[in-house]
């Protein structure tokens, strides 16, 4: 185990949220229930409370619903969605940019497109940083929402076999999202061109990989896709890799499979397959709101 990975293991998930490699099976158990718990009864405990959005990098689905969460719960936003507009666009480094924000916040979501972001902004702040993706590294509360909905979804995660196909090597929802998966007893197979296969320190024993999706369509019981993320890969490398999920891939899947992606979608999915009831991409931004809820409870101590 590398010495950054120990350190994190050993920093408690209620004072920063940096990895998926702080979350036990029983943390994220307390974490669902809460979840279910909010999902359908308001109350508003973080009253009072404060969080800064702090975005170097752009976001719909996580800057909204950290927003959203925080607000139902009662709480405040200081939204920093565009840091061009901030003095970041002046020069201000990350660090003063942090304990600027620590003089006003509870905690900071911060979203960074350097992998070492996170690291940096904790080792200065005396409040909470919650990784909202670094860079080509981590996105700790997607995976979390992620596995979430699988257990919405399917009733249970331990005995499935999870599809994940697209950008695995600069896509950090399944760098999380794969490690969380490993404290469950699962299957995983991946899909991917060579040039962007799931990096050696996510793999992991019994793991398949294939190129092709009819491969492993009829044997699915979760298919996770992802866009390739273009503005992380170096250079103008033109990756030949089709991999739309089609009508046809479809009919051959399992009646109870069901369709996720972290969004946004650049063509992997068509439209036309939203009606699909397995296609669950819009219910998991739903069910990322209850996640988001339950972690801001938890973190800053509402009753
Ligand atoms: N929204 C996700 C992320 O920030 C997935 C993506 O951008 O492709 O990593």
């Amino acid at each position: 185990m590398d010495t950054i990975v120990a350190r994190r293991i050993k920093i408690p998930w209620r004072r920063a949220v940096l990895s998926v490699d702080q979350f036990s099976k029983p943390d994220i158990t307390d974490i669902f229930g809460t979840a279910d718990r909010l999902a359908v009864s308001r109350t508003m405990p973080l009253g009072g409370k404060t969080i800064a959005n702090l975005f170097y990098e752009p976001s719909t689905r996580t800057s909204s619903s950290f927003y959203a969460a925080m607000t139902k719960l009662g709480g405040n936003v200081i939204p920093i969605n565009e840091v061009n507009y901030s003095s970041v666009s002046k020069g201000e480094t990350l660090e003063d940019t942090v304990r600027t924000l620590e003089c006003y916040a509870d905690a900071i979501v911060l979203r960074h497109y350097d992998d070492d972001a996170t690291e940096r902004a904790f080792s200065v702040s005396s409040v909470p940083i919650i990784n909202a993706g670094n860079g080509a590294g981590e996105h700790p509360t997607q995976a979390l929402l992620d596995l979430y909905t699988i257990q919405r979804e399917h009733g249970r995660i331990d005995g499935l076999t999870i599809t994940m196909m697209g950008d695995l090597k600069y896509g950090r929802t399944v760098h999380s999202l794969s490690k969380l998966l490993r404290l469950y007893d699962v299957k995983l197979q991946f899909v991917a061109p060579d040039e962007l296969r799931l990096p050696q320190e996510y793999r992991g024993d019994g793991d398949t990989e294939y190129s092709d999706l009819d491969d492993v369509i009829a044997n699915t019981d979760i298919l996770y896709v992802t866009r390739v993320q273009k503005e992380r890969i170096p250079g103008a490398i033109d990756i030949d890799f089709n991999y739309a999920v089609t009508p046809e891939h479809m009919a051959r899947a399992r009646d109870d499979m069901a369709l996720l992606h972290p969004m946004p979608r650049v063509g992997e999915i068509s439209a036309s397959l939203d009606s699909d009831p397995r296609s669950a991409y819009f219910r998991q931004m739903r069910y990322g709101l209850y996640v988001r809820m339950a972690l801001l409870v938890a973190m800053l101590g509402g009753a």
